[in-house]
């Protein structure tokens, strides 16, 4: 995005300052600035000009290192980051430095986390996967005791997810199923002709219990609010000029801007939420400007915290004084437990015989989802929860070459004509029990370049995880039998928490203030002008990707807000 903003002066007083231009700071901004709120976002990461920083049309040819990265960059400065496919040999200026940035976990217990510093966040370089939440979810530590109930329900939050879909435009297809709501969908995106006749079957074999559907993802399958449609270019990760997937660069800070409401300055760290103890009311931020380093502060009467789930927790746990010693929040001491991630990627794929007359055409940015089918209408025995399953089908074209023998214009015109067979696979993302030692902690010891204590992260996986994943491999080797494939091959996976991005709690929303940070509006309970709307507000994970449900919370919470200032309860 490029700058247009008068430069703000600290000690200005605004009305709300939100932290974090990422998917959920894009829309408190918009929100509270549509509501009449002259607001201040404060993001720690530098601008973005769609227009010289997207780089999704590059092709292997005209890049250095022929999209295999420079390793002795990618070794040095994102270790950690360069386990996330988007930190690639163009697409790594999304990510942090991870020397910069840094966080501490037991030497048993590693978390990978991936996150970018810039204007828009993660939502430059997320796979655009959105799936409502339903009460099976909302219910779920209620009626299986882990963790608390939550304080909302699918009722609360079901015109809010309406809300947002209708301004990003979802595509999908309507299934009808409780556990997966409908949404106000854009027409799906096709499925390949295997994907179809699979589909078809597997609904079949398993009495409808089973249902594969195109993915449901915020990508523009026809004109919407200003925006062009996919042209299936493919690299979304990279950014995406035409914004025909939803970002807060392209969506929700331009519609901020609009309301002449907005001021946005980036290169601002924010590092301590200010308390007036007199007032029990926060009274603005303290921010580090990360290019002078020099110390700010901005005073405003609400303050959203959007930093994302893992920093926002970070943050109320930096913010201590007389009256909050623990951080702020901390009151019920659950400030940085019950922390979460998506386990994911055990699954299974096979050859699907025939079809020789089809191939794909374009590269389609999304695949197909398999909606949760375990512990739905009956129990299984080995563990609690579910999972959903993403993959797709297709057939191997001339990029195979890379790997095979021969040379010339007959060994290149085999690989376009003949194709490799058609292979169907999927894998699952499956949700996580909460737990409280799985917690988030200060690291005095180790700090950010801007002298920052940094995170401790202690999240491990248990062993309702450990047999979900096995069930994952037996349960998607079992669809594609039914479906017609052979040589089926399942898989394990050992990526480690953290690896999904989908980091979630460490300030859990609660219907009392003794067990949790947030009420069902959220707020912090010790703190109410202080809202945090991010990952760190969920109570469970579900097994659906999270993000339209921050985006969806906070579009609540900023209505909430402007309500709550009208009448002058905060
Ligand atoms: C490769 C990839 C694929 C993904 N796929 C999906 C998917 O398919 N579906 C899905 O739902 N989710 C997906 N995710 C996860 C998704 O990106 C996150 O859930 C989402 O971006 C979280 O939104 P957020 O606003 O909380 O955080 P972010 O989007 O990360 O934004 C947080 C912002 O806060 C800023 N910030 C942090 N600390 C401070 C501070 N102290 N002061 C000021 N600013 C600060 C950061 O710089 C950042 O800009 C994916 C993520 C990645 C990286
Ligand atoms: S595939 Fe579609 S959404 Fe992705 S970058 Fe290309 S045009 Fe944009």
């Amino acid at each position: 995005m490029t700058m247009g903003d008068p430069s703000p002066r600290s000690g200005q007083a605004y009305d709300a300052i939100v932290v974090g231009s990422g998917i959920s700071g894009g829309w408190a901004a918009k929100e509270l600035t549509e509501h009449g709120l002259k607001t201040l976002v404060l993001e720690a990461g530098g601008p973005v000009d769609p227009k010289t920083d997207y780089v999704e049309h590059i092709p292997p040819w005209d890049m250095r290192y022929r999209d295999m990265g420079n390793r002795q960059l990618m070794e040095k400065d994102y270790p950690i980051q360069r386990g996330c496919y988007a930190c690639d040999e163009v697409g790594h200026k999304f990510f942090v430095k991870d020397a910069e940035n840094p966080y501490t976990t037991p030497d048993d217990a590693p978390f990978r986390w991936f996150r970018g510093r810039q204007v828009g966040g993660r939502s430059i370089t997320w796979g655009r996967q959105v799936y409502r939440w339903s009460d099976l979810d909302f219910e779920a530590n209620a009626k299986d005791g882990h963790g608390n109930d939550w304080p909302i329900r699918y009722k609360d939050i079901a015109p809010w997810y309406s809300h947002v879909e209708r301004f990003i435009g979802i595509s999908g297809n309507k299934e009808g199923l409780s556990q997966l709501p409908d949404g106000e969908f854009l027409p799906g995106m096709p499925m390949t002709v295997v994907e179809r006749d699979a589909s078809a079957k597997i609904r079949k074999a398993f009495n409808g219990e089973r249902v594969m559907t195109i993915g449901r993802c915020a990508i523009l399958t026809q004109p919407h609010n200003g925006r062009l449609p996919c042209h299936y270019c493919g690299k979304c990760e990279r950014g995406c000029v035409t914004h025909s997937y939803f970002t807060s660069i392209g969506s929700t800070l331009p519609a901020a801007r609009a309301t002449g409401n907005l001021t946005l300055r980036p290169h601002s760290v924010v590092a301590e939420v200010l308390y007036d103890a007199r007032k029990g009311r926060a009274t603005g931020v303290r921010v580090i400007d990360a290019q002078t380093k020099q110390e700010l502060e901005f005073t405003a009467r609400v303050v959203f915290l959007c930093a994302s789930a893992i920093e926002s927790t970070r943050l109320l746990l930096l913010s201590k004084s007389a009256s909050h010693p623990d951080g702020l929040g901390n009151s019920s001491g659950t400030l940085g437990r019950y922390v979460m991630d998506h386990h994911y990627g055990s699954g299974a794929g096979g050859r699907m015989p025939g079809y020789e007359d089809f191939k794909t055409s374009g590269s389609r940015p999304n695949g197909i989802y398999i909606a949760r089918f375990r512990n739905v209408k009956t129990e299984h025995k080995d563990y609690l929860r579910g999972f959903g399953m993403q993959g797709g089908s297709g057939r191997n074209g001339w990029s195979r070459g890379g790997s095979a023998q021969g040379y010339g214009a007959t060994f290149k015109q085999s690989l376009i004509e003949d194709m490799a067979p058609w292979r169907l696979s999927a894998s699952g993302w499956g949700e996580t029990l909460p737990h409280p030692d799985n917690r988030i902690t200060l690291d005095d010891t180790v700090k950010d370049k801007w002298g920052i204590p940094a995170a401790r992260i202690d999240v491990r996986w248990r062993e309702n995880e450990r047999a979900m994943d096995k069930d994952m491999q037996t349960a998607m080797a079992e669809m594609l039998e039914a479906a017609g494939c052979v040589d089926i091959g399942t898989y394990g996976s050992n990526n480690p928490p953290g690896h999904c991005i989908h980091e979630m709690g460490g300030a859990r929303m609660s219907k009392t203030r003794d067990e949790g940070v947030l009420n069902a509006s959220n707020q912090v309970w010790d703190a109410p002008n202080v809202f945090v709307t991010d990952g760190a507000c969920m109570a469970s994970n579900g097994c659906q990707n999270p993000s339209i449900t921050y985006m969806a919370l906070t579009a609540r919470a900023a209505s909430l807000a402007v309500g709550k200032l009208n009448r002058r309860e905060l």
